[in-house]
């Protein structure tokens, strides 16, 4: 039998997920990139590879599996990768309540702990002691460095018999089972559109006719930590809580919600939650906003910055806060609450997005199951 050939289209993570899967069962694969290399939102990420982030049941057992494949592949591909585990930090009797009430009702289903500000401590040397209560201590979370394990996944990808990258060639048009760029056209079996925040240019219609938004996130990185200092596990606070749909089991978190409107209300308007997370060179990437809509101003806003770093001195202290950089990224978002569009346009043609804020946590399994439905 001929051997099948698949072209993907974008080169984050999804892409490199849905090449991954295909070449393992057997599929030639042309992976065609608009860019050099990819710069969307896989590369402007945290690198948190999260569970904990997701709903108990399929998400979440996407994510451990997930996860599985990302520690092979920082082996094949030779990229940093940490088994961190993850501390969310509680301020507030209420905050501790949540964290007593998840780690009860994850009892026997993972792993969630209470953690004393003692224990903390001996996690993290780059927590704030002052009015901490405890925090919630869980193990499954591990942290890569997007812009470098991006670039191996793909470089090693590329490596692979079968598998070929077109880098540099923005796909313009796709009929039947060929795709155009300029004078140049491949064709192929089957054609996976992985193209993020991009979607409308090729699927105008498909997208308007889709649940779907945009969101705008902003970020920073801060320098290099003097002497090898590290924060230990990704730290996040209170305002998580209530981002996360992991934590609906706790029966407090509607009142933590009603607190924070109440005492934050700026903060929940620009979807303001603050996490910090750092890579194997030792920068702390930190973040982040949450802007909703079609259309965004391309200018980062100083005051959102202000916001995050404000509330990060709350509960985390460093060696050095100089910003080496910062920048936004923009992801698109599924409104009916789904953790991915897979969406078959014709025999041929299939467009994999709408992963959200947790494409790096849930692309490497999800791409697994979709090879599996052709
Ligand atoms: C600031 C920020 C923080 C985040 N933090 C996390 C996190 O810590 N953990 C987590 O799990 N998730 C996180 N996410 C979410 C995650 O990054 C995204 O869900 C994921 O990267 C989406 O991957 P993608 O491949 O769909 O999109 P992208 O990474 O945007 O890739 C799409 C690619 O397609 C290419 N492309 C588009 N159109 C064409 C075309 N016509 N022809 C050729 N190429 C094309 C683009 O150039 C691009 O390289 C975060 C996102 C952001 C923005």
């Amino acid at each position: 039998m001929n051997q099948q050939h698949a072209i993907v289209i974008g080169a984050g993570i999804v892409g490199l997920s849905m090449t991954r899967a295909l070449h393992a069962k057997g599929w030639k694969v042309t992976v065609i990139e608009r860019h050099p290399q990819a710069q969307g939102a896989s590369v402007r990420n945290f690198g948190m590879i999260w569970p904990i982030g997701q709903e108990q049941g399929p998400s979440y057992n996407r994510a451990i599996h997930s996860r599985e494949i990302w520690l092979d592949m920082s082996q094949k591909a030779g990229f940093w990768a940490e088994k961190t585990g993850a501390l969310h930090l509680a301020y507030t009797d209420l905050e501790l309540q949540v964290v007593a009430e998840y780690v009860a009702a994850m009892k026997h289903q993972k792993s969630a702990h209470q953690l004393t500000p003692e224990e903390v401590l001996q996690k993290s040397p780059a927590t704030v002691q002052q009015g901490l209560k405890g925090a919630l201590w869980t193990e499954e979370e591990m942290i890569v460095d997007p812009r470098e394990a991006i670039a191996k996944t793909g470089q090693y990808l590329e490596s692979l018999d079968g598998v070929t990258f077109e880098w540099g060639k923005a796909i313009s048009r796709i009929e039947g089972n060929t795709v155009y760029s300029g004078q140049k056209t491949w064709s192929a079996d089957k054609v996976f559109v992985c193209s993020g925040a991009d979607f409308e240019t090729l699927y105008p219609e498909l997208f308007e006719a889709t649940p779907i938004t945009k969101c705008k996130l902003q970020m920073m990185r801060l320098v290099q930590q003097p002497q090898d200092w590290r924060i230990g596990p990704p730290l996040c606070a209170g305002l998580s809580f209530i981002h996360y749909k992991g934590f609906h089991v706790a029966p407090s978190l509607q009142q933590l919600k009603e607190v924070y409107t109440a005492q934050h209300k700026e903060l929940l308007d620009l979807g303001i939650h603050v996490m910090v997370s750092q890579n194997g060179l030792g920068e702390l990437t930190i973040g982040d906003s949450h802007e909703y809509g079609l259309n965004f101003t391309p200018f980062d806003t100083k005051h959102i910055n202000d916001l995050i770093l404000k509330v990060l001195k709350t509960f985390a202290q460093f060696k050095d806060w100089e910003i080496g950089s910062s920048w936004h990224g923009i992801y698109p978002k599924m409104t009916n609450g789904a953790t991915e569009f897979v969406h078959q346009v014709d025999e041929v043609v299939t467009v994999v997005n709408g992963m959200g804020g947790a494409g790096m946590t849930l692309s490497f399994g999800l791409g697994e199951e979709v090879v599996a439905s052709i």
